[in-house]
This record gives structure tokens, sequence and C-alpha cells, in this order.
């Protein structure tokens, strides 16, 4: 019988009623015949009550008791689930991330997954029951919970997708697919019926909140269908994520457009111009696992160079600090940071060999009075780094030149706009 897994987020299981919905919609696939492994999320907004708790009580919680606190938002929602399920007549069990068989790292807080180990799941498959799976959480190998990082459940029910060579892997949210933007930031984003691995990789990276980075990287390494759709409109079949595009003739310069407001930009000035010293700064950062994005290094005076670079606002506070004990052994003389920031980018295949497509989004954001601090690029992504404050307009602004139908302008295809 083919397997089928099916994940629900957040807001998907807010509250009884939705718990209601979605234990329909499981027990509806089920009758198809499917075997069903389903991946769930805390309900609502649970995991962010949980971090506030934290936060009222100390600063910066993280690590093991962290972790221990946050696994529990989604054994809550699982076993509501599976008594749902049961009362409805259907066999169904709720297993934790470590009933499960999810090895992780041990690094806490935003653990990779190593393997899963399937038998348990396996079992109750074979078995005919549901089987309702914590999202977000492992073990690992000192048999303490982690988790994978906010909005991780996508990544674990992809994971899981690949490891029981699932038929498809359903994420089902509370938009219809995936949009040419945020549709709560741009209400006339249009839904796309497709996306690729890639496209939807650098999308999910640069701060489309809709699929877990790591949930797209697993999805195309284990060679898993994803289809993003709504828990609310059923009938509508979403956006599959996949190798290629269907229409590849018809493809546009830019798939996506995102913002990424959790952003800040650390500048260190001053530092000698010779051989060693990028190695040294972006080593130390390394080393305590913070990602670096959009580096400048330009000279100050004569064989002095300042070099600036941005981190995820969550990693400022570690980084600051890894600098600061690196900071004389570079001879800088000064390290300085700012986080009223963002990230705006533009991502598509079709924008490969197309220079026009990076003047375009300059000039939206010049239309809009936006000035660039930044600018970082791929061969499918550019990236400009701009005021926070304006994150939200710089994304209609350049919705409204590469997706001007959906603003009620003539489509302009690309043969029209030469590129
Ligand atoms: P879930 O709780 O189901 O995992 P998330 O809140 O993590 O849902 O992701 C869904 C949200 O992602 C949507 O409500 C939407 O506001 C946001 N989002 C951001 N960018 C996009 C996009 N390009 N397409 C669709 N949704 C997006
Ligand atoms: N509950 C976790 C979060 O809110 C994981 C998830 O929903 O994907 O981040
Ligand atoms: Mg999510």
């Amino acid at each position: 019988m083919s397997i089928v897994v099916q994940k629900f987020g957040g807001t998907s299981v807010g509250d009884v009623e939705r718990i209601r919905r979605v234990a329909r919609i499981i027990a509806d696939t089920y009758d198809q015949g499917h075997s069903i492994a389903v991946v769930i999320s805390a309900m609502g907004h649970t995991t962010d009550e949980l971090v506030n708790l934290a936060n009222d009580l100390v600063q910066n919680p993280a690590g093991r008791e962290f972790d221990a606190l946050l696994v529990t938002g989604e054994m809550v929602s699982a076993s509501l689930m599976a008594l749902t399920l049961n009362s409805m007549g259907y066999k169904a069990v709720s297993l934790n991330g470590q009933q499960a068989g999810f090895h992780t790292e041990d690094l806490h807080n935003r653990a990779r997954i190593l393997e899963i180990d399937t038998g348990r799941v396996q079992y109750h498959l074979n078995n005919k029951e549901i089987v309702i799976i914590t999202g977000f959480q492992g073990i690992n190998s000192k048999g303490d919970y982690t988790t994978l990082g906010r909005g991780g459940s996508d990544t674990s029910a992809v994971a899981l997708a690949g490891a029981l060579g699932a038929e498809r892997c359903d994420i089902f949210t509370d938009v219809k697919g995936v949009y040419s933007a945020d549709p709560r930031v741009v209400p006339e984003a249009v839904k796309l019926d497709d996306i690729t691995y890639i496209e939807m990789l650098e999308l999910s990276r640069v701060g489309a909140q809709v699929l877990h980075p790591r949930a797209v990287e697993t999805a195309r390494h284990a060679n898993v269908q994803i289809r993003v759709r709504s828990t609310f409109y059923t009938d509508d079949l979403g956006t599959l994520v996949m190798e290629q595009h269907s229409l590849e003739p018809n493809m546009r310069a830019v798939s996506g457009i995102a913002s990424d407001e959790n952003q800040a930009r650390i500048a260190i000035t001053g530092v000698p111009d010779q051989p060693g010293v990028a190695a040294k700064i972006f080593g130390t950062l390394a080393n305590r696992n913070i990602s670096v994005d959009m580096i400048i290094q330009s000279l100050n005076k004569q064989e002095i160079n300042d070099v600036a670079f941005t981190v995820s606002s969550n990693d400022l506070n570690d980084a600051l600090e890894a600098l600061e004990k690196v900071k004389s052994e570079i001879q800088a003389d000064a390290i300085l940071h700012d986080t009223s920031v963002a990230k705006v980018s533009i991502v598509g295949i079709g924008m490969i060999d197309r220079p026009g497509i990076a003047a375009d989004m300059f000039s939206a954001l010049s239309e809009g009075q936006i000035n660039i601090k930044m600018i970082a690029t791929s061969e499918i992504k550019i990236s400009c780094l701009i005021e926070k404050a304006q994150a939200k307009q710089a994304v209609q602004t350049i919705h409204n030149v590469f997706f001007p139908e959906a603003c009620g302008a003539t489509l302009v295809t690309d043969q029209k706009l030469g590129y």
C-alpha cells in the first residue's frame, strides 16, 4: 500500500475545531486506501508562547533545557489528534520524536536529522494504524531531546517521507500554496502551480516562511515530491515543488520575491589589508556555526580595509562576542552593528543570463525612494539590504515590476521586455 506523509502546521491545528477538520482530512486520505504518517506542529502560537515564557525567566534561553521545553508543544497536538481520530473510529497512535526514531546531531536548538529509524512507525503502519508524529524534534546521542530550528516540522515531514519511501509529502498550511510573494504582504501575489527545488530553496533561505529551507534541501536530496497546499481549501491542488518547471518556454524571469527582517549588519573597521584577515574573521564565526551573508570589503584608506557582512539577528550577540575576542588579533579599529536592516530578494532560474533583471530591481527600489545598503547576487538570486522600515513597501514595489498583471497592468512577457 502506498505511504503518504501529511504535515499540518500550527494554524491548521490552532483550536479544537481545526483539529477536527484536520482529523477529517487525514481520515478521508486513509479511506482512499493509503497508509498515512502525519507530522504535526504545535497548536497555533504555542511555540512562541513557550519561547516567551522562557524569556520572561532568563536571558537568551538556549540549550538542552530550552529544547526540553519546546518539544512539549508538538506532543500536545499529536496526542490530541490521535485521540480525535480514535474517537472517530480510526486506529491512530501518536509518537514523539524519540519514539518515532528521529536521531539528530548533538547540537541543541537547531540540530540536523542524522537518521530516522522507521521501525516503530513502519510497525504501526503495517498494523493499519494512522501514525501521528511530533514535528520539529528528535533525540541526540545522549538520548536528550533536540529541536530542528523554528519551522522545522516541514523538515521532519520531508525527511520521514524520504526514509519511508513515501509516494508523496503534502505540506498543509494556512495559504493555498507558494505565491510570488507573501500573500499577507502583497495581497495580489500570484499562486505558483509549480516551482523548482532550487528556486524554492533560495526563496526559503531568503525569508519565504512557507517552507523550511532544510525541508527543501532534504526533498531534493531524497527525491521527495512536496506539494504545499491549504488545510482550508482542500480542492485546491496547491504548488508542486519539482525538479524542473513544467512549462520551460513560458518561464518567468522571477518566480518569487521575499524579505527577511531578521537580519543584522556587522562592520569591522580599520583592518589591515593583508592575507589571513578574512580567514580569521569568518573562520571564527564558522567555528560558532554562524552563517554569514552579503560580504563587502572596501578600502578605508591605504592598506586599511572595512569589512561588512550580514548575519541572522538571532546570531548577532554570539557573533559580536566571538569577534570581540579576535579584534586585537586582527588589529581592527572597531566592530559596529546595525539591526534596523532587512534583506529583500528576488529569485528565479529564469534570470540566468538576463542582465536586465538586476537593473529592474534596483530601479524599482529607486522609484520607491528605497536606499540600497548592500547587494549580493547568485545565478538565480539578487538580494539587497535596505532599511527594515521599508521592507514591505520594497516587496510590493518589486512585485509590481515583475508581476505587473497582478496589479492590473497588462502582462509584459519576457519577449516584450526584450530580456
Ligand atoms: P505553518 O504553520 O503551516 O508551517 P507558516 O506560518 O510556517 O505555516 O508558513 C505559512 C506562511 O508563510 C503563510 O501564512 C504566509 O504568510 C507565509 N509566506 C511567506 N512567503 C510566502 C510565499 N512566497 N508563499 C506563500 N506563503 C508565504
Ligand atoms: N512549532 C515549531 C515552530 O513554531 C515547529 C514548526 O511549527 O514547524 O517553529
Ligand atoms: Mg512553517
